[in-house]
């Protein structure tokens, strides 16, 4: 029989918890031809999410939970969940019903089928969410995709059910500041989506504030592209392309090459010359950055025949 790893981050989810368990419960009471596990991670809440948690790990045998020793993010939760799922399938989901349960049995089936190694939902609309959050996001996700040439579209989530070979590969990768829509895409493997409405969350509060977001969407941007130290590159070399027309523009227009116009061009030329000397050691920082990662240079996805 199969096994089906739910993995849930916890970040002071009291409220949201309960609720969650009876409808996921529901849900997979009804996949009769596996069997299921919960892995939830509570990262380091600060109400009774630990208590509910033993709870239910008292109750239900199918139950687990760690607990961190402070709030580590939710993607180290999510890794955390990840290493110590055993299921044949891993499916994360987040605690406030957003990830509707509805799906999961239609995931498992397209996982189960083995065309697919990964089921994914994919969320179409944004309705509900405040206006500035969802233009923010929107814009986010249009550079990001820009930047790192990597299928990181908006609505493509973390709710996914992948098979233990895109898990395992997941796993491999150790890097500390880990940005999970970029590791989905870099690890590859072929991804199935179900797209779903977007559902306001069941009860408690949303913990991403707008700075939280900014932060989350820079470290995404330098985990997975050296793109901004060659855009500072490109900015020093037009820079210093300006200086040269300012100087020849004032010598044509026959006013003399001094008073403003010197200035400017020397203004222009100077910050030129710098942004590009700075850009080139973020060329070589970068490559250091992404050295340091220790990435698998590739990744074998099925072996036969040894
Ligand atoms: N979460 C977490 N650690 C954090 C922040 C969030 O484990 O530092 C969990 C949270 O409990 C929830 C999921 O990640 O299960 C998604 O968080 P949230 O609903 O706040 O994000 P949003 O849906 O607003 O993007
Ligand atoms: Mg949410």
């Amino acid at each position: 029989m199969d096994k089906i790893s739910i993995i849930v981050p916890c970040y002071n989810e009291e409220k949201a918890l309960p609720e969650f368990y009876r409808a996921v419960t529901r849900e997979i009471d009804n996949i009769k031809e596996a069997e299921c596990e919960f892995i939830f991670v509570d990262d380091g809440s600060r109400d009774r999410t630990p208590e509910i948690l033993q709870e239910f790990s008292d109750s239900d045998s199918r139950c687990r939970y760690l607990s961190f020793s402070r709030n580590f993010g939710k993607e180290a939760a999510m890794y955390a969940g990840l290493e110590n799922a055993s299921g044949d399938y891993c499916v994360f989901m987040d605690a406030d019903l957003q990830h509707p349960p509805s799906l999961l049995k239609e995931m498992y089936r397209v996982v189960k089928s083995k065309k697919y190694d990964c089921c994914a939902g994919l969320r179409i609309d944004r309705n509900g969410e405040k206006h500035l959050r969802s233009a923010l996001s929107h814009a986010f996700y249009k550079i990001i995709g820009r930047l790192c040439h990597l299928d990181m579209g908006d609505g493509k989530g973390d709710f996914r059910m992948m098979n233990r070979a895109m898990a395992d590969s997941i796993l491999e990768l150790k890097e500390y500041n880990r940005y999970m829509k970029g590791i989905f895409s870099f690890v590859g493997f072929d991804t199935k989506w179900i797209p779903f409405h977007n559902v306001e969350r069941t009860a408690g509060e949303t913990k991403w504030s707008l700075r939280s977001l900014f932060r989350y969407a820079v470290d995404g941007i330098l985990s997975f592209s050296s793109a901004p130290a060659t855009m500072a590159g490109s900015t020093g070399l037009l820079l210093i392309i300006a200086a040269v027309l300012t100087g020849i523009c004032a010598v044509w227009s026959g006013g003399g090459f001094s008073g403003v116009p010197l200035l400017v061009c020397l203004i222009l030329l100077l910050n030129g010359i710098q942004m590009f000397f700075i850009s080139i050691i973020g060329q070589y920082v970068s490559k250091d950055y992404m050295e340091s990662k220790r990435r698998p240079i590739y990744i074998v996805k099925k072996k036969g025949g040894f």
